[in-house]
């Protein structure tokens, strides 16, 4: 599936919840969050179908967001159902971990294969401030549940905010040297341009002149491939070096694991964006901030579309309108994204 820029379309984000058991200062709108029903949010059967016309049509690599994708119930039953779809090559989760200790072998087992957890403070009264009341401890057994459950990756990703973290690079760039983790820096984005969000930004050179002071800095992306199986490096996963995402790679030296830097702000890297984006509600997003949606839920919850399969075969009239509904929404991809939207992170899914 292309878009109308000739971006191939190869990855879908899915935000399986808009709950989260986190309250982070810059993912929440000051005015609060309205929850939605229950009934309002896809089922995982609903889901599915989504992602199996997603994979019909090209998408190949698959992230479970939210909200906190650990507060929704029996979620490695949605994993099973997923990494069985023909055609689905990548299945990777981004999470708090404030969960994961307790379902990150369950997951591995399941079928996910990649797991991204946010996390933007080593220091336990400053990650419970930053994330309205988190025990980091939870946080850092969740990594080593990751790691021990052996995922092809296992991600940590900071957010640096000037004022509030920017002083943790250095702890986090060190979580590298022993451990196989990729520890990625991300550029903090201030949705709206408001003034005062626009203050906590630090761009990824200076991010990447702290690192520096820690050691010698190799690019990792002209590595050889590393161990199989390793969390750190490529994966020996078929497809998986070009679904590798945006961002720029480097290791320390003598390190077991890489540092990866994401630049959405100073480097945007909308020319290369091949993602959509669906939220619990079932809107099939074109961007993370402009560009439009495509109502997915309408189509799936039509009488029309009744039952949704049958024989194990799908409804012909809920697979036509569901593949038009990919294309729409692929063609209303922007070639650049305004940077004005406000998006509700934990609606859309970060
Ligand atoms: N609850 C999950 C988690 O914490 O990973 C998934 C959702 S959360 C919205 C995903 C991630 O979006 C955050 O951890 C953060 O990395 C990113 N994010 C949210 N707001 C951001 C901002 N203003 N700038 C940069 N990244 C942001």
């Amino acid at each position: 599936m292309l878009d109308r820029f000739q971006r191939k379309i190869t990855r879908l984000r899915i935000s399986v919840t808009d709950l989260c058991n986190l309250y982070c200062v810059y993912c929440r709108p000051p005015q609060g969050v309205h929850h939605m029903p229950r009934k309002e949010i896809l089922s995982f059967e609903e889901i599915t179908l989504v992602a199996r016309c997603a994979a019909q049509l090209g998408v190949r690599s698959f992230r479970l967001t939210g909200g906190e994708p650990l507060t929704r119930r029996n979620l490695k039953s949605l994993v099973a159902s997923l990494s069985s779809i023909p055609g689905v090559e990548d299945l990777a989760m981004t999470t708090n971990g404030v969960l994961l200790r307790r379902y990150a072998h369950a997951l591995k087992e399941a079928g996910l294969m990649r797991i991204n957890i946010s996390l933007d403070s080593l220091q336990k009264e400053r990650f419970r401030q930053i994330t309205g009341g988190g025990n980091i401890e939870d946080v850092l057994e969740g990594i080593e549940a990751a790691v021990d459950a052996g995922f092809e990756q296992v991600k940590v990703n900071m957010v640096v905010m000037r004022g509030i973290n920017e002083d943790e690079v250095e702890d986090f760039a060190r979580l590298s040297m022993d451990k196989p983790l990729e520890v990625r820096f991300i550029e903090y984005m201030a949705f709206g341009c408001r003034m005062i969000e626009e203050k906590k930004f630090v761009p990824g050179q200076e991010v990447l002149e702290r690192i520096r002071k820690e050691g010698d800095l190799v690019p990792a992306d002209t590595e050889a491939s590393t161990k199989a199986g390793g969390a750190s490096g490529e994966s020996s996963a078929p497809g998986l070096r070009s679904l590798r995402g945006p961002a720029k790679r480097y290791r320390l030296k003598g390190a077991r694991g890489v540092l990866g830097l994401i630049l959405p702000v100073s480097q945007p890297f909308c020319g290369d964006c091949n993602r959509l984006r669906l939220t619990s509600q079932g809107k099939l997003r074109a961007c993370l901030l402009s560009g439009g949606e495509v109502d997915l839920r309408t189509i799936l919850r039509s009488e029309d579309h009744a039952p949704h399969v049958s024989n194990g075969k799908l409804n012909p009239g809920l697979e036509k309108a569901l593949c038009e509904a990919f294309i729409k929404a692929s063609n209303m991809k922007p070639a650049i994204h305004s940077g004005r939207g406000e998006p509700v992170m934990c609606q859309i899914g970060g």
